[in-house]
């Protein structure tokens, strides 16, 4: 029976409560209950979080992360949702959606993680300033891309990250790049659920170009993505590539260009050993990429990670590669330790 406090509310959820009633300034209205996250992830996934609030405002965002982490409130701070699975048990605990979106194109661009990718780059093409043209048809926020390292077409968003603003411990700072620990896809914070720290805003080195030949680029990529990836609910590339050159050397029929780049796609090994199509519930390995799962209508997140565990075993047991997912399993996952 799960534990339940005097308020009939669990632990987790009334020091939530508690907590916000401490810090004053309105909050509490605008905090909303039991908010299925299937409505804030792009693969429309995942049971309700116990409260919810939505924040445009980055001092009262600074403010919430601040009280939070000095007082223990289970955490989930998403931007986008897309690339995320969060769990059919939802979350309990309190759920931010960022929201804080400004945008100064100074000498260096400064920037509110909750900004969209996407915006990001049509306001700084459009102010001139290039270095973001991967980054068109990248969904999600400027915080969801950091802490993956997301990129696309051998850039990525850690090669123009010039500082940070972070809140950690309960209060807010300025660090450099290397505090991140960025790697392929990776940083410090893809801890998943209830990260120690979390990014409020972030300063990008551009460089200088024409407006019509940046958005002529974006429009280029955009048109690639188009072409490959499915339409219906993902979160994107569920695994990452494989960076190995030996292996790419020995894998049979791999294209040249990727056996001189030392990477094998993610996709490529989900096709080669026949997962396109395979389908759990209403999840589905795309029929059109390898590396995407979709929700054709319906599917459970126990769906989506069981069908991933398929074509892990299978790409494993055929290949002997082990694929690691680049979505983040996020939310109260059995054997995660929550509500405990
Ligand atoms: C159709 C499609 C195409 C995609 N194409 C690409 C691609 O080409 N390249 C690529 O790299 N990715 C791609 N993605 C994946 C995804 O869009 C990116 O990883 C994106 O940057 C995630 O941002 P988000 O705001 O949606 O993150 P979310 O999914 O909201 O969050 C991801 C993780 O980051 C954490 N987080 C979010 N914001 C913050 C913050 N401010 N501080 C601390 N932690 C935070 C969350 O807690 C969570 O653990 C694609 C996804 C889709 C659906």
């Amino acid at each position: 029976m799960p534990i339940v406090s005097v308020s009939g509310l669990s632990p987790a959820t009334d020091l939530v409560d508690r907590t916000l009633r401490a810090l004053g300034r309105g909050v509490q209205a605008l905090v909303q209950s039991a908010v299925p996250l299937a409505r804030c992830s792009t693969l429309r996934v995942g049971g309700p979080a116990a409260r919810f609030v939505s924040v445009s405002d980055g001092a009262l965002l600074a403010d919430l992360l601040c009280v939070a982490q000095g007082s223990s409130v289970r955490l989930l701070l998403l931007g986008g949702g897309s690339n995320v699975c969060p769990a059919d048990a939802g979350f309990d605990g309190l759920v931010i959606q960022n929201r804080c979106g400004r945008i100064e194109i100074g000498d260096a661009v400064c920037v509110e993680t909750g900004a969209a990718l996407g915006r990001l780059f049509q306001q700084a093409a459009s102010a001139g300033r290039s270095g973001l043209e991967f980054a068109a048809g990248i969904p999600g926020s400027v915080g969801g891309a950091l802490v993956s390292n997301a990129g696309a077409y051998r850039s990525c968003i850690g090669d123009l990250l010039a500082d940070l603003e972070i809140a950690e411990a309960g209060r807010v700072r300025r660090v450099g790049p290397e505090w991140l620990q960025l790697g392929y896809r990776s940083s410090r914070l893809r801890g998943g659920s209830e990260q120690s720290a979390h990014l409020l805003r972030a300063w990008l080195r551009l460089g200088l170009g024409d407006p019509a030949g940046l958005f002529r680029a974006g429009r280029g990529y955009q048109e690639q993505r188009l072409s490959k990836q499915p339409w219906l609910p993902s979160a994107g590339s569920f695994f990452k590539n494989v960076n190995d050159a030996a292996l790419a050397a020995r894998v049979p029929d791999l294209p040249p260009r990727f056996v001189e780049a030392g990477v094998i796609p993610a996709g490529y090994l989900s096709a080669a050993c026949g997962c396109k199509g395979l389908r759990v519930g209403g999840a589905q390995v795309s029929p059109r990429h390898g590396n995407f799962i979709v929700n054709t209508g319906g599917a459970t997140a126990s769906d989506v990670r069981t069908l991933a565990d398929m074509v892990r075993s299978r790409v494993f047991d055929a290949m002997g590669v082990r694929l690691e997912e680049e979505a983040l399993y996020v939310g109260d996952w059995p054997g995660s330790g929550a509500g405990s």
